[in-house]
């Protein structure tokens, strides 16, 4: 069924809110029609009461339509409003819908069909109007959210990067205290392992087995104790930025075998076969000869360590014109894949138990690790448990 209409007429002349009130009676429409003969008793009802739409003359004693018009649009009322005029130019049409009227008839042709077309198509777009207003207002709503979330976004990301800046201060302060520690310590472990030398080197004779038993323990452990150290040291030293590399000519092919040669007494010890394959256009290459030694040493002695039969090769090749690749390839126990990850980490053994077989720091890998990133390089493993590994790295000639 049907909603009956509110409507109002606001006219000072009884015969034409009376004509108005017959055309609404033919037109059919359902309404309940409320009828003010004062500019001001009419725009009261305006204000206090709902109405669906409202009449008003454009001709009273005291006031205009247009002025009528305006001043219900300024004290906030939106209902929708039709200006009834006696005859009336567009001029005054087009300034009547500036001000805020919806829509705007001549009383001289007051038809039901005129009056219910004029009706529906205020009340439309005074709802699609107010829909308007409630999206927009809904927009400025989210709008204001956004901003919100943003701001807190803004403040979150300046929390976070002040909390980064004090983390790269407490591990540039970290690394400033391993490296002075392990200095500090290196001094007096020098003394130790200096003097047990000469202690040996002095009782080899005269001393008793147990004698010399104990100085041999407190040599290798001093020993072990240093490379430790010097571990530490290195990786604190190049986490920091301290460490620089000392490029020079080197012989590649040279300092392969005497590395090797250096660590022949350990694979003999374990009955292992050490290879050295090398096929290199030009042995020369600019790069840190200590830094490159230290690296082998890593990747070898950890071949030699993790591997209790067959062999330990060390082969080195042309990639490209500018890239080396060395590999370091054993028959050994091999690594699980999702212990590959993680074996460039530092401290990263795995093994981690007390009672673990194999001596180590977990630190060699690490430093092999940076050393290549700063020689621009790269190192990566290939490994099947019970088969071997095989680590291989890649260098420019150049660094
Ligand atoms: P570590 O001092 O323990 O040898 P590394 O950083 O050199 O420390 O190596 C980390 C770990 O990676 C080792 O503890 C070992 O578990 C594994 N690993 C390294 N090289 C090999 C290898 N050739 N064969 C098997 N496991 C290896």
């Amino acid at each position: 069924m049907e909603k009956t209409l509110r409507l109002l007429v606001i006219d000072d002349d009884d015969v034409d809110r009376m004509a108005l009130r017959r055309s609404l009676q033919r037109s059919g429409l359902q309404f309940e029609l409320h009828e003010s003969n004062t500019p001001d008793a009419g725009v009261q009802l305006l204000v206090s009461e709902l109405f669906d739409c409202a009449f008003l003359d454009y001709r009273f004693p005291t006031c205009d339509g247009l002025s009528l018009v305006s001043q219900l649009r300024e004290s906030g009322v939106q209902t929708p409003l039709i200006v009834l005029t006696g005859q009336g130019s567009e001029e005054t049409a087009v300034n009547l819908m500036k001000a805020g009227a919806s829509d705007y008839l001549s009383k001289a042709n007051l038809s039901g069909e005129t009056l219910v077309r004029a009706i529906h198509s205020a009340i439309r777009v005074h709802r699609a109007e107010c829909e308007a207003i409630l999206a927009n207002q809904k927009l400025r709503e989210t709008n204001e959210l956004l901003k919100q979330q943003n701001h807190e976004l803004e403040h979150q990301r300046e929390q976070i990067q002040q909390q980064n800046l004090q983390l790269t201060e407490v591990s540039r302060l970290k690394s400033e205290f391993l490296a002075t520690m392990s200095h500090e310590l290196r001094t007096p472990l020098n003394a130790i392992i200096g003097f047990s030398q000469i202690l040996m080197r002095q009782l080899k004779n005269s001393g008793s087995d147990r004698q010399n038993d104990m100085l041999s323990r407190i040599f290798t452990n001093g020993q072990h104790l240093l490379d430790l150290i010097n571990e530490i040291l290195d990786l604190s030293k190049i986490e920091s930025g301290r460490l620089d590399l000392r490029s020079e000519s080197l012989n590649l092919e040279e300092l392969i075998v005497t590395t090797v040669k250096s660590l022949q007494s350990l694979s003999e010890q374990k009955h292992l076969d050490l290879k050295i394959e090398i096929e290199l256009q030009n042995p020369i290459i600019v790069n840190d000869c200590n830094r490159l030694r230290q690296i082998l040493v890593n990747l070898l002695s950890n071949a030699i360590k993790f591997t209790d039969a067959g062999y330990v090769r060390v082969t080195a090749h042309d990639v490209t014109g500018d890239i080396i690749e060395i590999a370091v390839e054993d028959t050994g126990i091999g690594i699980e894949p999702q212990h590959i990850a993680h074996i460039f980490d530092a401290f990263h053994q795995v093994d981690q138990s007390v009672a673990r077989s194999h001596q180590g720091t977990g630190l060699g890998l690490a430093i092999t690790n940076l050393l290549l990133e700063m020689m621009k390089g790269k190192i990566s493993v290939d490994s099947q448990i019970g088969q071997g590994s095989c680590f291989r790295l890649q260098i420019p000639r150049q660094i």
